[in-house]
């Protein structure tokens, strides 16, 4: 899971049942964390993480839109 955690969520990472990745979000980063060996990783054809893809996708090319705007000005 992304992002601040909230306290049901802060709990349910110390049970193990999900792990924690943080809040800063790039690309190429895992959905899946192995408990045993810690091995991380994603999987393209998840439509979840096609989905997940295109939003990055679109939110890195607003973002530059809009330091490239203010470039200009
Ligand atoms: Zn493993």
């Amino acid at each position: 899971m992304y992002g601040l955690p909230n306290t049901a969520t802060l709990e349910r990472a110390e049970r193990g049942e999900v792990g924690l990745g943080g809040c800063t979000i790039f690309e190429d980063m895992p959905d899946w964390h192995c408990k045993s060996c810690g091995n991380q990783w994603f999987d393209r054809t998840d439509p979840v993480r096609i989905e997940w893809d295109q939003l990055v996708m679109r939110l890195e090319r607003e973002h530059y839109e809009k330091l490239n705007g203010n470039a200009t000005e």
